[in-house]
């Protein structure tokens, strides 16, 4: 079957997605496209599970724990008001999270970020922005981490 995002595991494997920000042990964390929300990340599994409840359960703790070291990197490189995470799957059903940092100045900041999904498209960054972003975050997880993959330092900062 063919999968966009399994497609895309392929190439970061290859380092061939320019958008790719970090890989964990279980999953690759990667900018988004589109910076409509500035800081805008998605965060994929490394293996092909359509849902979080398929994962063994090992496994599933470890995705977690990279989820919260990814969302905490992106709050502390943008400092949004809030952290919307996200994962549906309809469109592609191969476990991910959208992870959308959400500001008060934001047209429409009480509601889910998909009702402005029309406008996405017209946020794509070019090379440089994404750049500079990719970069920002790079810094931010040497910070934060001695972060090993088992999620250690995640409660320190
Ligand atoms: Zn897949």
């Amino acid at each position: 079957m063919a999968c966009p995002l399994c497609d895309r595991l392929k190439l970061s494997g290859d380092k061939k997605y320019p958008y790719l920000i970090h890989e964990f042990k279980n999953s690759y964390l990667y900018l988004g496209e589109h910076q409509f929300y500035r800081g805008y990340c998605v965060l994929v599994t490394k293996d092909h599970y359509k849902e979080m409840t398929d994962i063994p359960e090992e496994q599933r703790i470890e995705v977690f724990q990279e989820m919260m070291i990814a969302s905490k990197l992106i709050e502390k490189t943008f400092s949004p008001n809030k952290m919307n995470m996200c994962s549906l799957g309809n469109v592609v059903p191969h476990v991910h999270w959208h992870f959308f940092p959400r500001y008060i100045s934001d047209r429409d900041f009480k509601n889910p970020p998909w009702l402005q999904m029309h406008n996405f498209d017209s946020a794509k960054i070019g090379p440089e922005q994404r750049d500079e972003l990719i970069e920002m975050l790079k810094t931010n997880f040497k910070s934060l981490s001695r972060v090993s993959d088992s999620g250690e330092g995640l409660t320190s900062s």
